[in-house]
């Protein structure tokens, strides 16, 4: 057993399953349609696999302060094999006492017995996938869920106990008005949830969508709405595409805004250390990564990658623009760096940080175009 010192508090668990591809995702996840029934099992084999694996090399001995279960759809896994998986992490692992343990879910798949299950084996968090509160355009993103099943999933999944939820909604949908997106806000903060995701739609130009994608000046103007409404509902908007009530902030997503390590299982799952600055990553085909842990006994891991000292930097800055914290003011070193940040605030694109007095950060307005804010200061 290798004796090398654990440096992952964090770990990510990549659940490939869906129960159809939305027509807008990018994640690697595989619907019904390209599964077969004996996938599942050969899954929860391979992850005890890779557990196994990593576990022996002494990469699980630190206490993990955060989990993260995403995909996919975790939440089709049934909780007997959802056991198992992480009974196994626990003969290696244990919990750091504050831990956050996040699972993503999907309304189609929240049942109340099945998240009551969950929790016993120690999950505290769920991220649910809203996406919108309107069956028309559920319907065109190509989601299996409607807007009664998204509301009555988060009922259960507040009766079966879970006190930390989060929903995503998306934003900038073809045909989405701001009223549809003030009327799902105001309807998901009608619950207790502590925390909010609206993320941008993003899709490729040959999708047949890109066409009705709204232009950059009305996505801006979704954006600031978005940001002034949540604040008046009392949620910090403390990441670009993040809204949390005080306290809630997403402790996992944070390890990767700040640059933090954190090691992942599954397929084409991606991991970082910050000690070594290495990037690797899993296969994507959950075939092979379940041939390389089943057949061969080996680590699934595709590519490694060094970080230069150019991508450091420049990973820095993209890192400090997403948070409300922003960046030291001694970061503008050169006077080019300056004057460059003396324009994007009388711009109205950054802000002095109202309380850290040497900090400047992104203004809502900077956040919305905050590739063009790095660009200019890196
Ligand atoms: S449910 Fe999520 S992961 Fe699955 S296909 Fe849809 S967007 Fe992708």
């Amino acid at each position: 057993m290798s004796l090398t010192p654990n440096p992952y508090s964090s770990l990510y668990f990549h659940f490939p399953f869906c129960e159809t591809k939305c027509h807008y995702c990018d994640f690697y996840s595989l619907g019904r349609e390209r599964t077969r029934p004996e996938d599942a099992n050969a899954f929860e084999k391979a992850m005890i696999e890779e557990i196994k694996l990593r576990g022996d090399r002494g990469e699980l001995e630190t206490p993990l302060r955060t989990l993260f279960l995403g995909g996919g759809t975790p939440s089709m896994t049934p909780p007997e094999s959802m056991r198992r998986i992480f009974d196994t992490l626990f003969s290696y692992a244990h919990l750091a006492p504050e831990y956050e343990w996040t699972m993503e879910a999907n309304p189609s798949s929240i049942e109340l017995e099945q998240f009551q299950s969950y929790r016993e084996i120690g999950i505290n968090r769920v991220s649910m996938g809203v996406q919108s509160l309107k069956n028309e355009h559920l319907l065109k993103l190509g989601r299996v869920h409607n807007e009664n099943a998204a509301l009555i999933a988060l009922e259960n999944l507040f009766k079966a106990g879970i006190e930390n939820v989060s929903t995503d909604l998306l934003c900038g949908v073809p045909g989405q008005s701001l009223d549809d997106l003030q009327s799902h806000m105001e309807r998901l903060s009608d619950f207790p949830i502590s925390h909010l995701s609206i993320y941008l739609l993003t899709l490729t130009p040959t999708h047949k969508m890109y066409k009705d994608l709204p232009n950059e000046e009305e996505q801006l103007k979704h954006l600031l709405f978005i940001d002034e409404f949540m604040r008046g509902k009392g949620f910090e908007h403390y990441e670009i595409s993040n809204f949390a009530k005080p306290g809630k902030r997403a402790q996992h997503n944070l390890v990767y805004w700040t640059g933090g390590s954190y090691l992942s299982f599954g397929p084409s799952a991606h991991s970082f250390s910050n000690e070594q600055s290495i990037r690797f990553k899993n296969f994507s085909s959950l075939h092979r990564w379940a041939e390389e842990l089943t057949l061969k006994a080996t680590l699934p891991v595709e590519w490694t990658e060094t970080l230069s000292e150019d991508q450091k930097e420049l990973e820095k800055w993209m890192l400090a623009i997403r948070l409300a914290e922003g960046f030291p003011k001694d970061w503008l070193q050169s006077d080019r760096q300056r004057a460059k940040s003396d324009r994007l605030i009388k711009e109205g694109f950054l802000e002095p940080h109202p309380t850290l007095i040497h900090r400047l950060r992104a203004t809502p307005r900077g956040f919305a175009m905050s590739d063009a804010i790095v660009k200019e200061l890196s």
